[in-house]
C-alpha cells in the first residue's frame, strides 16, 4: 500500500480489500462478538484450526472492512503465542496507516488488535490451565545476607524519641524505613553524577542516564519482566494505577463495559475507576470477601462476564494482609477476554513478585514501602498493551517529534514519561531491590510471619481484642486489630507514647472498613528488620492499654 501515492488510492485500495472478506455470518452479528470503541460497527469472532486461531469479521463501514481485512490475514492461521508475539504496528508502520487514518480510526483499529489478542491470551489459558505456562527460567540470586544482620544497616531504626523512648516502628506497611546504602546511592548522585536524563550528551548525563537505566534493568529483573521497555517510572502506585485508568482506560472502555473490583481495595485502586466510569459510562462491579477475610473466589468467578474489559486487584489486602491468588485470577479474566492489573504495593516488599508467573497485564508499586525512595514507582505493562496506548500526559522526553502541526509520541516506557523524571529516586531503587534480593523473599516473609504470630497470639486473647485477618499462611505480617471500648485513636495515641508507631483509621480502604463494620481500626506492620523484643514491648503495652480500661 505505501507504493500507492495520495490518500484517496489508499483509501480505495482498502475498500477493495474490504470487499475481499469471507462473508461473515448475520447471526454471528452479536453483542458478544462486537468490537467496542470503533467508531462504526464491528464483529470478530475466531475458531480454532490444528491449535492455530482463524479469524472472521466484518465491518458496516466500507473503508473500516479494509483495515479488518488487513487484521484477519494478519492474526489468522497462528497459534495464540505466534498472534501475541506478531509485530502488528510495524504492519501498521509498513502499510503507513498513520497517513490517512484518523485519530478515532485508530483508536478502533486498536481496539480490534486487543480484542484478536484478547481471544489469543484465552485460548492459551484453556490450553496450559495455572500454572502450566512455561515462563522463562526465572531464578532468583541466592541470598547472602541474614536478616540478623540487618538491623544495624538502618540508622533510623536506633532513634530514641524526645520522650525518651526508643523508637519501635510498626507502621511498615504504610511506609518502609531505608537501609544506608540507598541513602548512600542516591547522595552520591547527587555529590558525583548528577544531571539531567535522555536529553544531553556530556559525561554527566551519560553517567546519569547509565544509572537511572540500570535502576529500569534492575527492577525489570527483579519482578521477571521480558524486557526493561516494560517498566515505566511513576511517582508511586498511585499514579501509576491513574496512568492506566486514563491511557489505557479512556481508549478501550465506553458505556456499559465493565471494571471489576474487590472489596480489600485501596482508595487508590478504586477512585481512579470510578473517574473512569464516570468519564466513560462504564459500570463498576463489587467482588465480596468471605467471613474468614479471603476474596470470595466464587463470587469473582460469577462476576466475571463477556462485558469485564478489567479486573484490578490487591495482590495483598493493605488491611487484612491477605495474599491473593494472583495466577488463578488472571486465568479466569484472560478467560473472557479482560485484562488484569495487580495492585502489588503492599506485595513488593516481601520480593516475590514475578509478572510472567503471575500472567499480569498491568503491575504496579511504590518504591518507599520496598526500602526505596519516595517519589517513585513503578508501572509494569505488557508490552503489547503498552504500545497500544496512548500517551496520558504530554511534555518533552514523551515525543519523537514535534512540529507546528503536532507531534509523535516516543515509544514505550518513555511515552509514558513525560517531563524530568524523579531522576535520583529512580536511581535509589536499584539499591533497594539489591538489599532485598540479598535477603531473599523466603526469609523477609518468614520473620514477618514469626513477628505478626507472636504479636497476634500476644494480643488476641486480651478482654475485647479483635483482630482481622486470615490465617498466617495466607497473610503477610500485617495485624489489623480494634480494643472494644476505647477508641482507635486513643490505642493508638497510648502505644506512641511508649515509642510504638502504628497505623490507626481506615488505611485507604473506606469499602473494607464498611464491610466490616468499623470506622477505624488500628493496624500494626511487621517487616524483617523489627525484633522479638519489639514484638513483647508491643503486647505489654497493649496489656497496659486493655488493663487501663476495665
Ligand atoms: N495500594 C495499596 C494496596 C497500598 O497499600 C497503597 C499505600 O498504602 C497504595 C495502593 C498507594 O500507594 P502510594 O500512596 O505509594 O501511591
Amino acid at each position: 500500500m505505501a507504493d500507492l501515492e495520495t490518500a484517496e488510492e489508499r483509501v480505495g485500495y482498502l475498500i477493495e480489500l474490504g470487499d475481499t472478506l469471507a462473508p461473515f455470518d448475520d447471526a454471528a452479528k452479536t453483542e458478544v462478538n462486537r468490537v467496542l470503541g470503533c467508531q462504526s460497527m464491528v464483529w470478530l469472532t475466531s475458531s480454532n484450526f490444528h491449535e492455530q486461531l482463524v479469524f472472521s469479521a466484518t465491518s458496516d463501514a466500507p473503508m473500516v472492512k479494509g483495515l479488518v481485512a488487513i487484521l484477519v490475514g494478519a492474526f489468522s492461521y497462528k497459534s495464540p503465542q505466534q498472534i501475541i508475539d506478531f509485530p502488528i504496528l510495524e504492519l501498521f508502520d509498513d502499510l503507513q496507516l498513520k497517513t490517512f487514518v484518523s485519530p478515532l480510526r485508530s483508536n478502533g483499529l486498536f481496539s480490534m488488535v486487543q480484542k484478536v489478542i484478547s481471544i489469543a491470551q484465552a485460548t492459551q489459558a484453556v490450553e496450559h490451565p495455572s500454572g502450566e505456562i512455561q515462563t522463562n527460567d526465572f531464578v532468583r540470586p541466592v541470598p547472602t545476607k541474614s536478616i540478623a544482620a540487618c538491623r544495624s544497616d538502618f540508622p533510623i531504626l536506633s532513634r530514641v524519641l524526645p520522650n525518651g523512648k526508643p523508637l519501635i516502628y510498626l507502621d511498615n506497611a504504610a511506609t518502609s524505613q531505608r537501609p544506608a546504602s540507598v541513602m548512600k546511592a542516591m547522595d552520591e548522585a547527587y555529590e558525583q553524577h548528577f544531571s539531567n536524563v535522555h536529553r544531553s550528551g556530556h559525561a554527566l548525563a551519560a553517567e546519569t542516564t547509565t544509572a537511572m537505566e540500570e535502576s529500569r534493568q534492575s527492577i525489570a529483573d527483579f519482578i521477571n519482566a521480558a524486557s526493561k521497555d516494560e517498566i515505566v517510572f511513576t511517582s508511586g502506585t498511585t499514579a501509576s494505577i491513574n496512568l492506566v485508568a486514563r491511557a489505557w482506560g479512556d481508549a478501550f472502555l465506553q458505556a456499559g463495559d465493565e471494571i471489576l473490583l474487590t472489596e480489600m481495595e485501596h482508595h487508590s485502586n478504586i477512585v481512579p475507576w470510578q473517574q473512569l466510569a464516570s468519564r466513560t459510562g462504564a459500570v463498576i462491579r463489587w467482588v465480596p470477601i468471605t467471613d474468614d477475610f479471603h476474596l470470595d473466589l466464587v463470587a469473582f468467578e460469577n462476576a466475571l462476564g463477556p462485558r469485564t474489559k478489567i479486573v484490578a486487584i490487591t495482590a495483598v489486602s493493605n488491611v487484612l494482609g491477605t495474599i491473593n491468588p494472583i495466577r488463578k485470577i488472571t486465568d479466569l479474566a484472560h478467560h473472557v477476554g479482560a485484562v488484569v492489573l495487580v495492585d502489588a504495593a503492599q506485595a513488593i516488599p516481601h520480593g516475590d513478585v514475578n509478572v510472567q508467573a503471575m500472567d499480569a497485564d498491568f503491575l504496579v508499586f511504590s518504591g518507599h514501602k520496598m526500602l526505596g525512595p519516595t517519589g517513585i514507582g513503578v508501572l509494569y505493562g505488557n508490552r503489547k498493551l503498552l504500545e497500544l496506548m496512548p500517551a496520558f500526559l504530554g511534555g518533552g522526553n514523551m515525543i519523537q517529534s514535534v512540529t507546528t502541526e503536532g507531534f509523535t509520541q516516543a515509544g514505550i516506557p518513555h511515552r509514558f514519561e513525560a517531563g524530568t523524571a524523579a531522576i535520583v529516586e529512580s536511581i535509589g531503587l536499584k539499591p533497594a531491590v539489591d538489599y532485598l534480593l540479598a535477603l531473599g523473599p523466603e526469609a523477609i516473609l518468614q520473620q514477618e510471619r514469626l513477628l505478626c504470630d507472636r504479636a497476634m497470639h500476644g494480643i488476641s486473647a486480651m478482654p475485647g481484642v479483635r483482630t482481622f485477618g486470615p490465617g498466617l499462611n495466607d497473610k503477610t505480617g500485617v495485624l489489623t486489630f480494634v480494643v472494644d471500648g476505647v477508641d482507635s485513636q486513643q490505642v493508638a495515641h497510648l502505644l506512641d507514647n511508649q515509642g510504638i508507631a502504628i497505623r490507626v483509621g481506615h488505611h485507604c480502604a473506606m469499602p473494607l472498613h464498611h464491610r466490616l463494620g468499623l470506622g477505624a481500626s488500628c493496624r500494626a506492620s511487621f517487616y524483617f528488620y523489627n525484633t522479638i523484643e519489639e514484638v513483647d514491648h508491643f503486647i505489654s503495652a497493649m496489656h497496659s492499654i486493655v488493663r487501663s480500661k476495665a
